[in-house]
């Protein structure tokens, strides 16, 4: 039986997350559940999985989950603040968190589950972009096992050899080839993406997600993210990591050996697969997904990115290479950026062009601490609304 912490169960990862548990209740118990809106749901979700804590942002909405959950009955224990989630992180009760916080609010309760070796089932992306360096090491010092959720470093996790240790060189590793669906501005003309709305941005094509992931899969920044990501968890430089744009998001990544052989792995596009997967390593769980019918999808095409349609993705190129603090700037630009962007303060083609100015600015910014990165993330989120308000107001 394993004890179960979801850092972000209202969410999209987070509901997938709990449909795969509830269909294994013979393995999987809930620890806690962390929400910061959708109250209502994370008292259904507490109750029905008899969650032993439950975590939200301030006294205020702690007062309404109570109420909610005295109405169902509930014993779940209610706690709220940053602290809370670091704790419910790395309480020596839980086994297994899955960190499917977004955003670089992530980041704090995330590494306190790396450094308690816990295994971490790590969805939240940005926390890894932000600080790759010192969680890492986190992992490694704490004895934590860092499982992949993203669809695509689940897929080459799962098409790398078994005990691979983060040297492709040893393992005869050429190339990790990242696929992207294109999201749904791939066919449209590239002059009329500045009048795009946030509900077009975030119909994706082939995949149901939050609103910041669908936006970032519409500029590219999340294959972006998604190249850095890899490049920390599985120890590739920049220029063998690729992105080629698939767009029935059928194969989920591609390994490349020495020999030529090229691993892939396919399924249909449903996070609840490398759920599973994560979850259960290394045995195999049903998913609840709906089998692969080839014949149906008839063919796989793959084609290069367009980077002027796609100019998130250079920029996250630049990001790693600069490496240091640059990413962790990147990444908090681009939050910005988004949220304005889906508050209807910012235009769609402004996305890049603020990241790629606030990345101009904090050219040098360091990473040596996480406080360090804190503070580069705070600045470069402070450097961004500058560049919203300078954009409203033009
Ligand atoms: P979402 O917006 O649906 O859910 C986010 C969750 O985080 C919610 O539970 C929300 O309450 C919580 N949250 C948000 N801000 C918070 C804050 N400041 N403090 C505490 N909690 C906060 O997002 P999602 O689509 O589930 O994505 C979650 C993470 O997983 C992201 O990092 C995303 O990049 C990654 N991811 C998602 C998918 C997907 O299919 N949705 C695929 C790959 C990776
Ligand atoms: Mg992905």
């Amino acid at each position: 039986m394993q004890s179960l912490t979801i850092l972000g169960a209202t969410g999209s990862i987070g509901v997938s997350t709990l449909d795969v548990v509830a269909r294994h209740p013979d393995r999987y118990r809930i620890f806690a559940l962390t929400g910061r809106t959708q109250l209502a749901r994370l008292a259904e979700q507490c109750t029905r999985f008899k969650a032993r804590y439950a975590v939200v942002d301030d006294p205020h909405a702690a007062a309404r989950l109570q109420t909610l959950l005295s109405e169902h009955g509930s014993t779940t224990e209610v706690l709220h603040g940053a602290d809370q989630l670091a704790a419910v992180a790395q309480a020596p009760e839980v086994d297994t968190v899955m960190a499917a916080i977004v955003g670089a609010a992530g980041l704090r309760p995330t590494l306190a589950a790396a450094r308690a070796g816990k295994r971490v089932l790590l969805a939240n992306k940005e926390a890894l972009v932000m600080s790759g360096a010192l969680f890492m090491a986190a992992v490694e010092s704490g004895g934590a096992t860092l499982l992949p959720i993203d669809s695509e470093h689940n897929a080459v996790f799962q098409a790398l050899p078994a005990g691979y240790a983060r040297d492709p060189g040893a393992a005869g590793v050429r190339r990790v080839l990242l696929t992207a669906s294109g999201g749904p501005f791939r066919d449209r003309a590239v002059d009329s993406l500045a009048r795009v709305s946030p509900d077009e941005a975030c119909a994706h094509p082939n995949w149901a997600m939050g609103r910041k992931i669908s936006v970032d899969s519409a500029t590219m920044m999340n294959k972006g993210l998604e190249v850095i990501e890899a490049h920390w968890l599985f120890g590739v430089p920049a220029e063998r990591i690729d992105v080629v744009v698939h767009r029935q998001s059928v194969i989920h990544s591609m390994v490349e050996y020495a020999d030529g052989s090229v691993l892939a792995q396919l399924g249909n596009p449903d996070m609840r697969t490398p759920i599973a997967h994560a979850l259960a390593f290394p045995e195999r769980i049903d998913a609840g997904v709906s089998p692969l019918d080839l014949c149906a999808i008839g063919r796989l095409d793959f084609e290069q990115p367009d980077h002027r349609r796609f100019p998130c993705l250079p920029l996250a190129y630049a990001a790693l290479r600069a490496g240091r603090g640059v990413p962790a700037a990147m990444n908090a630009a681009n939050e910005v950026a988004v949220d304005a962007f889906l508050a209807g303060r910012l235009s769609y083609l402004s996305i890049a062009r603020v990241v790629d100015a606030v990345m101009t600015r904090l050219s040098g910014a360091g990473d040596a601490s996480i406080e360090e990165l804190e503070a580069v993330d705070a600045e470069a989120r402070a450097l961004a609304s500058e560049r919203v308000l300078s954009a409203e107001a033009a």
